[in-house]
């Protein structure tokens, strides 16, 4: 026989809010059933009479609706990141996977984290699971406009497994980030190779920043006034590819701004030179020459 423990109200409180009768609380932790009554009387715990709580039960007797309709996790954490965690029948589950499921009716894929402010959110409509980040990042890249996936990485790699999406929609290769991690812990592996974009269209938009005003700002270098791309060991200027970009044609001469923003990219801003000549003949037509 072994020996009674001396089960601590806490354990008791932990198995009555799991949901089990105070008979089998009283056989598990070899107490005495009228201590269970006494305690579940003092908790204002309902009688169960079936069945324990279910896993997703389990979950929502943990969860606080907050201000901003965030779910406050009030159960066990763990880690130095003080990550929600829910035992359920001796096995560990992830508070956050199950409101992905509740939300989803499937298992995630991938890791589960909330996309919303408060930390460590497990309200099921702001978590996500890797797949779920995956198809979001795809819809930043396309109002982004920043071009179709790549096939492969400077590696090699296929990207139709590999290929990944930053959440800023620029594509990564999984699988050179794995090796590049491997090759930061081991100094005897080949040296990491910077992450390029995939195309001129790409590597442009990823240093055009939008500003107030439909403006464009650089953020790249700037080569004597001209705001330089240097992509695939060539230089381009970026007002011109930006007035391709926006015109769909190669501009004639040169192409600049003429919203009075120094330096703006933004593609409507910009004018070639038949363009300022006409708009030169306009104004002479209107205000004499
Ligand atoms: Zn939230
Ligand atoms: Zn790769
Ligand atoms: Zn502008």
């Amino acid at each position: 026989m072994p020996a009674p423990v001396n089960a601590s109200d806490t354990d008791i409180l932990a198995l009555l809010r799991d949901g089990y009768s105070n008979l089998r609380i009283s056989r598990e932790l070899h107490v005495d059933k009228t201590r269970v009554a006494r305690l579940r009387r003092k908790y204002d715990i309902p009688n169960v009479t079936l069945q324990p709580l279910t896993l997703e039960e389990k979950w929502a007797t943990r969860t606080k609706l907050i201000d901003g309709g965030h779910l406050e996790w009030l159960g066990e954490r763990a880690g130095a990141t003080s990550t929600p965690v829910m035992r359920y029948k001796e096995a560990s589950y992830s508070p956050a996977a199950i409101a992905f499921e509740k939300k989803h009716g499937r298992p995630p894929q991938g890791y589960v984290k909330a996309e919303c402010e408060y930390p460590h959110c497990v309200a099921p409509d702001h978590v996500n699971d890797e797949a779920g980040r995956q198809e979001a990042r795809r819809k930043v890249r396309a109002e982004r406009g920043l071009g179709d996936l790549p096939t492969q990485c400077v590696r090699g790699h296929d990207q139709a497994e590999h290929g990944r999406l930053e959440p800023d929609g620029s594509a990564y290769c999984g699988m050179c980030k794995v090796l590049d991690k491997r090759a930061q812990r081991d100094p005897s592996m080949p040296r990491r190779i910077k992450p390029r974009a995939t195309s001129l269209e790409e590597a442009f938009r990823l240093r055009a920043k939008p500003i107030d005003g439909g403006h464009v700002r650089w953020t790249g270098p700037i080569t004597n006034t001209t705001p330089n791309l240097r992509y695939r060991g060539a230089n381009h200027s970026a007002y011109r590819i930006a007035f391709r970009l926006h015109y769909g044609r190669v501009p004639e001469g040169q192409a600049r701004p003429v919203c009075g923003v120094p330096g703006c990219l933004a593609g409507g801003h910009l004018e070639d030179r038949p363009m300022r000549q006409r708009t030169a003949s306009l104004f002479n037509a209107i205000f004499g020459a």
